[in-house]
């Protein structure tokens, strides 16, 4: 795979020894004798793969002895669109609406209650992030917020700013495991695995369970978080191949030194990208530059007709998946953390000698 740089927004590139490793376990799992696909997700090996993937989902976010509870669930983060209402809304919840995911989140969330959109930045296209909300909360089951905006390329650089103390959900489906954040100020936290953490196929959720079970509402098994918390993470049968990766890529992190050092490497590549496209005036971001996504650039080009020339140009350097979603159009380079610094200079060497043909 040495020399494709992919970009692609999700499911996204994992590290190439992660890759490695997850191959060599379909053919031999640990030198048992037999494949990952083909052991039981009640066998000795794969218990202790789910309590290492579980402890360092939690470890990597130092959230350990704050009374988080770690599971992998399937459904993906658009079943945690509908779980959380499910088990946390009595009647009333806050959305702060910062695009595509964040309206999926609230459209699922009406299905349960009254929901209140305290905070969008609809107005300008989705380009910011309303980081005040001025209202007062106290009334609210919860708050929920998209701490990055996959889709539009914006991220909180903070958490949202309220004086109100309710239990604070996010969708962390695009950053988690990026930067260090206040993850401790948030109660329960979801993840699709396949942008940031590992294949597609699994979500991760990390809850306080203190904040559960406190509706009245009768809870499907398979949408409660408290059976799954009861039962280990196991209520049924759990996506063992993806669980197993999630793990080989957080034991690759740690090794990396884990999410302060790997913010660094986010950064440096984030701002190689944006110093290249401010320095162009042919090419333009979509976010404001304050509201910016480490993990999503979002950019488009001024005149339609650069479009095919970028195209034929990345396509001459091997970069893939490049292409905006198909709700905005332009383009989209997604640095999660697998991916390397050179990846990010080579797209820049495509933007900057495009500066010649102009
Ligand atoms: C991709 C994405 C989702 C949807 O995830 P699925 O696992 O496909 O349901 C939700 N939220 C954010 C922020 C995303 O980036």
């Amino acid at each position: 795979m040495g020399n494709v740089h992919n970009f692609c927004a999700g499911p996204c590139l994992l590290p190439q020894e992660v890759y490695e490793q997850s191959a060599k376990a379909i053919l031999n799992f640990e030198n048992t004798g037999m494949s990952i696909l083909s052991i039981s997700h009640r066998s000795k090996e794969f218990i202790a793969v789910l309590e290492e993937a579980r402890q360092l989902a939690i470890e990597l976010l130092q959230l350990e002895s704050k009374g988080y509870e770690a599971l992998f669930l399937q459904g993906g983060a658009s079943m945690e669109f509908l779980r959380v209402p499910y088990n946390l809304m009595r009647n009333k919840s806050a959305y702060i609406d910062t695009g595509v995911w964040s309206g999926k989140a609230i459209d699922q969330a009406k299905l349960f209650g009254d929901v209140v959109c305290v905070g969008s930045s609809a107005q300008d296209n989705y380009s910011s992030i309303p980081i005040h909300i001025n209202q007062d909360l106290n009334e609210f089951n919860y708050l929920h917020f998209t701490s990055n905006n996959t889709i539009y390329g914006t991220q909180f650089q903070t958490m949202p700013i309220s004086n109100s103390k309710i239990p604070i959900v996010c969708d962390m489906s695009s950053d988690i495991y990026s930067r260090v954040f206040d993850y401790d100020k948030i109660d329960l936290i979801y993840a699709g695995a396949q942008k940031n953490i590992g294949p597609a196929g699994v979500s991760l959720i990390l809850v306080k369970p203190e904040i559960l079970g406190k509706t009245e509402r009768k809870i499907p098994q398979m949408l409660n978080y408290k059976e799954h918390l009861d039962k280990d993470s196991l209520y049924h049968t759990a996506n063992v191949f993806a669980i197993y990766t999630c793990l080989l890529n957080f034991r690759w992190l740690k090794n990396q030194g884990g999410v302060a050092v790997i913010e660094e490497k986010n950064k440096a590549k984030a701002n190689l990208f944006y110093n290249t496209i401010d320095n162009l005036d042919f090419v333009e971001g979509m976010a404001k530059p304050e509201f910016r996504s480490k993990m999503n650039a979002v950019f488009k080009f001024k005149e339609q007709a650069m479009n095919t020339i970028f195209d034929t140009l990345c396509e001459q350097a091997n970069i893939k998946n490049v292409k905006g979603h198909r709700a905005i159009g332009g383009y989209r380079a997604s640095m999660y953390n697998a991916l390397s610094l050179e990846s990010v200079q080579k797209l820049t060497d495509v933007l900057n000698h495009m500066k010649t043909l102009v």
